[in-house]
């Protein structure tokens, strides 16, 4: 039923971008709402204006990723959700989800984000960080609901972290044998002097040092046919990225840590604790811009209502 209510809601996303598609060529149209012109997009550098017309021109099915699997790899809760919303809702009791994603294309498979680090999970109390204003807690490790569904880890081909912050890099050392993409400046933080600075946790990532690593600077068409592309969105950290996804249904938007709830979404809040807040505020609005021109659903990743309707492994969006 969920997955009912799921496909009725991109039947709707799908048809807003067959009109954009209707046009033959991209439309601008779309981008005018949100005051951001193609010049601007290439000034950016966050990806081009020929990246974004071959968005608008996705109605190729044959260029869709198969599934998308969301896992709920812990959860976030804190005693005060102005953590991320400076000095709006102080002391507002707040949770959130930490979510994995494991999208399949022909016969392979990519990981997208490897949620709180496997030993939270022995940890009854869960992991105080921040000072205390964060606590982290897990029931079941992500390899350990990879293996239940069916992948093995060492299965996976391509990984990509929307960052290196620990929620999202905790079991990323056992994709052994996954070619990672992280943006150049992200890796040269993560194995340098910034990581301590970035609440970084090396250890959580330290033998992907291993793996075959492809350092962007820019983005990147994980697939070669446009199905999946990483993108670029700076300011949570120096090379925070996001993960556009085509499916069969329509096209999604993996945000990372662009946006951590609705209401920050809504109203443009952006955590104090992000390494570039103005570079933060930029890439939301390029982002924004890519949804509304790609009819793209954002899905924020660590929103704990949102992810309440999104089918979850075992089931898939197709
Ligand atoms: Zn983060």
């Amino acid at each position: 039923m969920v997955r009912n209510m799921f496909n009725r809601l991109y039947d709707a996303i799908k048809n807003k971008s067959a009109l954009v598609l209707s046009l033959g060529i991209v439309s601008f149209t779309a981008m005018a709402e949100s005051t951001i012109t193609e010049a601007e997009f290439v000034d950016q550098g966050i990806a081009n204006a020929k990246v974004y017309k071959e968005f608008a021109a996705r109605g190729d099915k044959n260029a869709a990723v198969s599934s998308l699997t969301v896992f709920e790899c812990g959860k976030v809760q804190s005693p005060d959700r102005s953590h991320w919303s400076p000095g709006v809702d102080v002391n507002v009791a707040h949770k959130m989800v930490a979510s994995c994603y494991l999208l399949k294309h022909g016969d392979d498979y990519m990981v997208w984000d490897t949620g709180i680090p496997a030993p939270v999970a022995n940890m009854k109390d869960g992991l105080s960080i921040a000072g205390g204003k964060i606590n982290l807690f897990l029931d079941t490790p992500f390899p350990v609901l990879l293996k239940e569904y069916g992948v093995e880890p060492t299965d996976v081909k391509y990984l990509g972290l929307s960052h290196m912050h620990a929620d999202h890099t905790g079991n990323a050392n056992v994709f052994t044998n996954a070619t990672w993409f992280i943006q150049e400046v992200e890796y040269n933080a993560a194995f340098g002097e910034l990581a301590p600075k970035l609440n970084f946790n090396p250890k959580t990532y330290d033998k992907l040092d291993q793996n075959k690593v492809v350092k962007l600077n820019g983005y990147h068409d994980v697939f070669g046919d446009g199905s999946a592309v990483i993108i670029p969105a700076p300011g949570h950290t120096p090379g925070h990225q996001i993960l556009f996804v085509n499916l069969e249904s329509g096209p999604i938007i993996l945000s990372g840590d662009l946006w951590h709830f609705t209401s920050n979404y809504t109203n443009e809040r952006v955590p104090g604790f992000n390494f570039d807040m103005e570079q933060t505020r930029a890439s939301i609005r390029l982002v924004d811009a890519l949804a509304k021109v790609s009819g793209a659903k954002i899905l924020i990743q660590h929103d704990h209502e949102r992810n309440e309707h999104v089918p979850h492994a075992p089931d898939s969006i197709h």
